[in-house]
This record gives C-alpha cells, sequence and structure tokens, in this order.
C-alpha cells in the first residue's frame, strides 16, 4: 500500500500509521464513548480518523500533535477546525495539568506512534491523579504487558507500574490491514482507569520504580541477586518474599513491600 494518505507522506519517525478501516473506527469511537462537556484530549490526531468521528459527539477538543504539517491541515479543516484546540508539542514532554483549567478530569486517547508508547504511558502514569480515563492503540504486545499478572511472560516493570496507577482492560485487537502504511505487528486497544484509591501505600513511588528496574533488569536471577544493592536475603524473608524468586513471580503487593522497607531503611 502507498505511504501516501489523503495527499499526506507518512512519515515513519513520528510512527505515522493511519487509521483507515471505519469498522475499527466506529468501535474505537464507541469504546470510548466522547460525551458532551467532558475534557476529550487526543494524542497524535493525524489526519483525523478518530477527531472527525468524536468531534461529532463533542463540542470542544484539545489535540496534540507533534507534526507541524498535520497540525497545520487540522487548523484549516473545513469542518472541525472551530471544535478544536490544537497544541503543537511533543506529547512525551507535554505537561497534561496545563489542560485542567476548567477542573474536568482529563479523558485522553490517540492511536499512539509505537515507537514512544512505552515511555509514553510512564509519562501519562505521572498525571493519573487528573485523568479520568484512557484509551490508546498500541502495539498488541504492549497490551499484554500492561495487563499481564505474576508469571506470565509479558510481566515486567510496565505491568507493575501500569496496574499500580490503573485498572487495566483490553478492549479490542485490530489488525495491520485496518492501517495505512500497515505497521508489521498486530495491534490492540486498552482501556486505562487510573484508581480512585491505589491497590497499595507507597512512601514513595520513585523507589518502586527503581526495584522493580532492578528486578527485570536481570530477570532471570533470583531476587536475592537482583536486589541485593537494595534489600538483604535477611529483609526479603523478614517481609516474607521467599528469596529465590524471579522478578517475573513477584506481585505488585511484594513489590510495595520491598519498595516501603527501602524507603524505611534510609
Ligand atoms: N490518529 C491518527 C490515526 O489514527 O489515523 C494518526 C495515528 S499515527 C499512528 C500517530 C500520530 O501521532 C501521528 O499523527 C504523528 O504525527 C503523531 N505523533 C508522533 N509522535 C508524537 C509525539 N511525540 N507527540 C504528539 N504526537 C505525535
Amino acid at each position: 500500500m502507498s505511504k501516501q494518505h489523503l495527499g499526506h507522506t507518512a512519515r515513519k519517525r513520528f510512527g505515522q500509521n493511519f487509521l483507515h478501516d471505519n469498522y475499527v473506527i466506529d468501535q474505537i469511537v464507541t469504546a470510548i464513548g466522547p460525551q458532551k462537556d467532558q475534557h476529550m484530549v487526543e494524542i497524535g490526531p493525524g489526519l483525523g480518523a478518530l477527531t472527525e468521528p468524536v468531534c461529532e459527539l463533542v463540542d470542544a477538543l484539545t489535540v496534540i500533535e507533534l507534526d507541524r504539517d498535520l497540525a497545520a491541515r487540522l487548523r484549516t479543516h473545513p469542518f472541525i477546525a472551530s471544535k478544536l484546540t490544537i497544541v503543537e508539542a511533543d506529547a512525551l514532554k507535554y505537561d497534561f495539568s496545563q489542560l485542567l483549567s476548567d477542573d474536568k478530569p482529563l479523558r485522553i486517547f490517540g492511536n499512539l506512534p509505537y515507537n514512544i508508547s512505552t515511555p509514553l504511558m510512564f509519562h501519562l502514569f505521572s498525571f493519573a491523579n487528573k485523568v479520568q480515563d484512557m484509551h490508546f492503540m498500541l502495539q498488541k504486545e504492549v497490551v499484554n504487558r500492561l495487563a499481564a499478572s505474576p508469571g506470565n511472560k509479558s510481566y515486567g516493570r510496565l505491568s507493575v507500574m501500569a496496574q499500580y496507577h490503573c485498572q487495566i482492560i483490553p478492549v479490542l485487537q485490530v489488525p495491520p490491514g485496518a492501517f495505512n502504511p500497515p505497521p508489521k505487528v498486530d495491534s490492540a486497544v486498552v482501556r486505562l482507569v487510573p484508581h480512585q484509591k491505589k491497590p497499595v501505600t507507597l512512601i514513595n513511588e520513585d523507589t518502586l520504580h527503581t526495584v522493580c528496574a532492578q528486578a527485570f533488569n536481570q530477570r532471570r536471577k533470583t531476587i536475592r541477586n537482583s536486589l541485593k544493592e537494595s534489600v538483604s536475603e535477611k529483609q526479603l524473608i523478614d517481609l516474607d518474599i521467599n528469596p529465590e524468586l524471579r522478578a517475573e513471580n513477584l506481585s505488585l503487593e511484594q513489590y510495595a513491600k520491598i519498595a516501603n522497607a527501602v524507603d524505611s531503611l534510609t
């Protein structure tokens, strides 16, 4: 299939794979369920595949687009330009709390550029308490990682951090043919709903990050070894956690216990 779509040449460096399957687009918009009066925010509107149908349901929509040409096209869009607030920015660096002037929690969605999806998830988690929900099209593998339970081969740092911040609900799978140009991987849509009350209490969230990074960077090792810079074997035993376990066997609760123990010691 050509890299041209609606007169625009898809830019690989911006992860541009444009949705063109109306059935899939309808399913995504239905899953999002935009309502008037909600503060909807789209990341990477591109040529408007999701933006246009969402604009039919709401009076206003904020979009964040890095590609200058695409932002310019949206500014002169014949039907929806008047409803859009266009932010020309890198979503990875954008301070989403700037959008909270009307005090409404954000409903964020997008068919995300796959090359930045994991760091973007981490960036968005830092705004979780200002967000009502998020719906994203991602590489299927990333959705599997977000939703994975301990013991699953997809379970990793992203699973622990995502599940600390949000409830994760896979919504639908999308084949490469729904996009132009088609990506080389399968895709899926996921709903992330930030917890009103976090499932575990942490002294310091950053410590959970650090402990997970240490454990999963050496995921084949026992935690006795991979976490030895943070906790001793005796401390693990005192926490009722078997030091023979590997990173992928520990639950969020167990990671939280270790992180809090590290913070109590320092
Ligand atoms: N929403 C459109 C669709 O579904 O057809 C486009 C999706 S395309 C996969 C990703 C979009 O994100 C592109 O429009 C791209 O220019 C934009 N983008 C890429 N990197 C970005 C970033 N760091 N911040 C904001 N937008 C970005």
